[in-house]
């Protein structure tokens, strides 16, 4: 296969992506669209900006292509600062949302684009371009008109037409966000295996937590213009660093507790918390998968008020007898019907302290500072 592959044979991991402090201001604004951002992205990792609309993704990306200015603070592409660099010597590829492919051109034309604008030989740019086809899919599909192409394949030559120049860096801004659930799901499994046959270094950016577990190595969670944690997929997931990280991750039983050795009163009662958390005032998370159900007699009392059947498992929403409702994950065959009476306890393992300071600065060691 002709794919433009990076060199394997990078030694260890080197930085690629560094960004100290960039600020970007719109107008008058009082709250700047990128607040202080520091980011290091390895050479050959796969990056994904996750955070609701408008926390400043997008404009993140357009700073590094050089689209945009950034009003301070510095972007450094393999060590080399990028101020005075135009957008396409910066030897970066971004893959915009509506992937806006070239109407008029077909397929071949489009994947192309980008090596005709460098000035590469005819052979040459039909070789890249036929094994760009294969990789993501469309063998053969050169002469096809884009508007006979599905979503998705228009999508996977955008794809294509992204990786052509060979990027040092990709950037690809909600890639998958056009697509329904069923592709998206499958096109993430098939980008991060391309990825990595690729050694491609990959900054995209979503707000789809689903789509960003599955294809990043890393994960970091925007708010306001600002990292508000940095972590492995599992890492964010297990041990989200504020309560704004944990009601983006769709986790909403969050409580103030107040930590008292190897339990915390909260309005639910005591619950028991993981080993060595710090006495103290908190707010509590208990994940769905750490409110267990118990018979109506023991635990805390509570009525099932909700029941939505998830495919794999169900969730609950309970009410219980004293504190906010929570909610509970549990398996098909032993969910309770709306209106039972259940009794609840807790598991520590799925009890998580949050950050009281709410992911704001130094939050790149948020998880490991969680634990001093
Ligand atoms: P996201 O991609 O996460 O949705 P954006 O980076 O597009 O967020 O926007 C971040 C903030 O900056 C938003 O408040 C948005 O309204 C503002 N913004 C983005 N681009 C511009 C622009 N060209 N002019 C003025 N404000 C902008
Ligand atoms: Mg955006």
């Amino acid at each position: 296969m002709t794919a433009p592959a990076n060199s394997a044979a990078q030694g260890p991991a080197h930085r690629l992506l560094r960004l100290d402090g960039v600020t970007v201001r719109f107008g008058t604004s009082a709250r700047p669209a990128l607040d202080a951002v520091e980011l290091d992205v390895a050479a050959h990792e796969i990056v994904c900006v996750l955070g609701p609309s408008g926390s400043g993704k997008s404009t993140l990306l357009r700073v590094i292509a050089g689209l945009q200015q950034a009003d301070a603070g510095a972007v450094l592409l393999e060590g080399r600062e990028q101020s005075g660099v135009p957008p396409h010597r910066r030897g970066v590829g971004l893959m915009f949302q509506d992937h806006q492919l070239f109407p008029q051109r077909d397929v071949a034309g489009n994947v192309a684009f980008g090596l005709r604008m460098r000035g590469s030989s005819r052979a040459e740019r039909e070789r890249t371009v036929a094994g760009l086809l294969d990789l993501v899919g469309l063998p053969g599909a050169q002469r096809r008109a884009v508007a006979s192409l599905s979503g998705g394949e228009q999508q996977r030559v955008a794809l294509a037409r992204a990786l052509a120049p060979r990027p040092r860096l990709l950037m690809l801004d909600e890639p998958l966000g056009q697509l329904d659930r069923g592709l998206r799901e499958r096109l993430v499994v098939e980008l991060r295996s391309l990825f990595g046959e690729l050694g491609t270094t990959v900054l995209a950016v979503t707000h789809d937590q689903g789509e960003a577990f599955a294809l990043a190595d890393r994960v970091v969670v925007m708010q306001d213009g600002r990292i508000a944690q940095t972590g492995t997929p599992l890492e964010v997931w297990q041990r989200p660093a504020s309560e704004f990280v944990a009601r983006f991750l769709g986790f909403d039983n969050v409580v103030e507790a107040t930590v008292q050795g190897e339990a915390a009163a909260t309005p639910w009662g005591k619950v028991p918390v993981p080993e060595n958390t710090a006495n103290g005032h908190c707010r509590l998370l208990v994940r769905p998968a750490g409110v267990r159900l118990t018979s109506a007699a023991d635990g805390l009392p509570a009525t099932v008020a909700a029941r939505t059947f998830r495919g794999t498992h169900v969730t609950l929403l309970l009410q219980p007898a004293c504190g906010p409702q929570l909610e509970a994950a549990c398996a098909l065959s032993d969910a309770p019907e709306v209106g039972e009476r259940v009794g609840i306890a807790f598991a520590a393992p799925d009890v998580v302290v949050l950050d009281a300071a709410s992911g704001a600065s130094g939050a790149s060691g948020a998880v490991e500072a969680a634990e001093g």
